[in-house]
């Protein structure tokens, strides 16, 4: 049976090591949260970053605004953030409504406050191997991999999901690590056979139950990112836990695995650009 990897427990032990570089600083770190609109699922998100905040002695800055904001409204909010020099870090909480472009808000956040690294400079530094902020999800994946002692070099990894925000940099850090990665999508071929050579299978599909016991092979570490809602409203993951769990050696649950880690690794972006700062 697969040792179950705490997402939860080495969250807490991240955001301890985040609170206690805070407080080191002279100023206090700041974190602007901007969300627009309604939408129930990023408001739960906010609500959970301004509590991350709070526990690790970062001030958050939150802008709630109406669903009905312009694009030249919320571009001149986000030059505001980007010249008060009490804000460290810029989110803006996506998806936006359909009448604002993401690309033109992720475009607009100054690099060093682009603390979620959506921004093509931090993207690009990611890249080049010089990255200033990390990508928070898979930066949070590594560390668990980290912490468990799980070693990536020479390793074969299978990336599921080629998204900018989980797949694509996900692939570029396990590369970075010396692991010899497959990235696969909804086009890939033969997944399965794919997805049975890996030593280290990342899932970030978003399909309830899309990971069977036959795709996995024995041994294996078992990372699923994704957060999905099942038929009766519970939060699961792409991976058939109950069938994977006694294949692998290792397997991540939904919740309490990667989420919680993504959430501390904001945190992390955030003393990062503090320090920068305030250096
Ligand atoms: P996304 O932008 O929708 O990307 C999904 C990816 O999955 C795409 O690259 C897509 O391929 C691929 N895909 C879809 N069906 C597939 C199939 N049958 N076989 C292989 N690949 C397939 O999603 P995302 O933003 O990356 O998020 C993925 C999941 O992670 C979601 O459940 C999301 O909620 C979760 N998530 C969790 C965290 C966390 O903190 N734990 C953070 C972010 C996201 P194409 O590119 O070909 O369309």
């Amino acid at each position: 049976m697969a040792i179950q990897i705490d997402g939860k427990a080495l969250a807490a032990k991240v955001k301890d090591r985040v609170r206690s570089g805070a407080s080191t600083l002279q100023r206090q770190p700041g974190l602007a949260v901007i969300l627009v609109g309604e939408n129930p699922a990023s408001k739960v998100y906010v609500a959970g970053k301004e509590k991350d905040c709070a526990e690790c002695g970062i001030r958050s800055f939150p802008h709630k605004l109406p669903a009905e904001t312009t694009q030249e409204e919320l571009m001149a909010l986000i030059q505001t953030l980007n010249n008060d020099p009490l804000v460290d870090g810029i989110l803006c909480q996506l998806p936006l409504p359909e009448h604002l472009s993401e690309d033109a808000v992720i475009n607009a956040i100054r690099p060093d406050k682009d603390v979620d690294c959506f921004h093509p400079f931090n993207v690009g530094r990611l890249v080049i191997g010089a990255p200033v902020f990390l990508p928070c999800t898979p930066a949070g994946v590594m560390e668990m991999l980290k912490e468990y002692q799980i070693s990536v070099r020479g390793k074969r990894c299978v990336v599921l999901g080629r998204s900018n925000i989980v797949g694509k940099p996900m692939a570029m850090l396990l590369t970075q690590a010396d692991g010899t990665v497959t990235a696969c999508h909804s086009r890939t071929e033969q997944l399965s056979a794919i997805t049975r050579e890996a030593d280290i299978l990342v899932s970030a599909i978003g399909k309830t139950d899309f990971v069977t016991a036959d795709m996995v092979k024995e041994g294996a570490v078992v990372i699923d990112v994704a957060m999905n809602r099942n038929a009766s409203g519970k939060l699961c993951g792409d991976v058939d836990f109950a069938s994977v769990a006694p294949k692998a050696a290792y397997i991540t649950p939904v919740p309490g695995g990667v989420g919680p880690m993504t959430r501390a690794m904001l945190m992390q972006n955030i003393l990062t650009a503090a320090q920068m700062h305030q250096a």
